[in-house]
């Protein structure tokens, strides 16, 4: 590749140069935006929270003699903040272990399906009946993955669908295949919706709709960028289609394998 510092002279003339220079920097500059924005995304969604805690330390050090109620109420806001600050953190550790996973080695056969029924049972407890489901997931699909990274991926799809949907809403979560060669995952909601510009930058990381409503539901505007790197492992990608007003339907395709045959404990090939 090039050499990472070039030191070029240029003269009035050189123009070839000039270009060259210019196409050298431009990503570079671009890079350092990105890098720069995201650190500044990071300090404040970790210094809103740490504000808080910090405010509530001095008023309890203020006042010794405060009530027990106060203190109690208090002390509950400060678990509620510092519980917020360590979802963010497990967050980004989450994905920055994806954006530098080398998945080649640890793909393992795995249970979509079983997964999906889990998640759609995880999706109706989180509900806690303020939703309805419909679930229709077709049993005993495999595909080579990494069970968390997937948890993960899909996980954000189905908790999104029922955090950002309204009380009494709808959500649909599928699993099905045509050909027993690729199977579609996908999960409809009858939300707000998300408007079209919006949508190619839902994978950005803090990227939010409405900044409001994702903080208050416990949101920290990573999600989507989890799902997109952990389904990249997969060899899939997020697939987005959203009406205002009428709801959202994000799925991802996936291909399959044959069901594993049961690993025999006293195989031959055990290390
Ligand atoms: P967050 O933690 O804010 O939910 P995500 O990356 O998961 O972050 O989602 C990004 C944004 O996309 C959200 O803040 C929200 O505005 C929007 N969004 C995601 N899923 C839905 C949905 N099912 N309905 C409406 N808006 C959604």
């Amino acid at each position: 590749g090039l050499p990472r510092t070039v030191i070029i002279k240029r003269t009035p003339f050189d123009k070839h140069m000039q270009l060259l220079v210019s196409q050298d920097i431009t990503p570079m500059e671009k890079l350092n935006q990105t890098r720069s924005d995201f650190i500044a995304n990071v300090s404040h969604e970790l210094r809103t929270p740490l504000t808080v805690i910090n405010g509530f330390v001095e008023t309890m050090q203020d006042l010794p003699n405060l009530p027990a109620d106060k203190r109690e109420q208090f002390l509950a806001l400060m678990k509620k903040d510092s519980d917020r600050m360590l979802t963010l953190l497990d967050d980004l550790l989450t994905l920055s272990r994806l954006e530098n996973s080398d998945p080649s080695n640890k793909l393992q056969p795995i249970n979509l399906s079983a997964l999906v029924e889990q998640l759609s049972q995880e999706g109706i407890t989180l509900s806690a009946g303020k939703q309805s489901f419909s679930t229709d997931i077709a049993a005993n699909l495999w595909i080579q993955g990494v069970q968390l990274d997937l948890y993960n991926a899909l996980s954000n799809l189905v908790f999104n669908a029922v955090r950002y949907n309204h009380e009494g809403g709808h959500i649909d979560i599928r699993l099905h295949t045509d050909d027993h060669i690729t199977a579609r995952f996908s999960v409809s909601d009858n939300g707000p919706g998300i408007a079209a510009e919006h949508i190619p930058r839902l994978t950005e990381r803090f990227y939010r709709v409405d900044a409001g409503r994702s903080r208050a539901s416990g949101g920290t505007g990573l999600g989507l960028a989890i799902t997109k790197h952990a389904l990249a492992e997969h060899g899939s990608r997020l697939e987005v289609e959203s009406t205002v007003g009428k709801g959202s339907e994000f799925a991802a395709e996936f291909d399959l394998i044959s069901k594993p045959q049961a690993v025999s404990l006293s195989g031959s090939d055990a290390p």
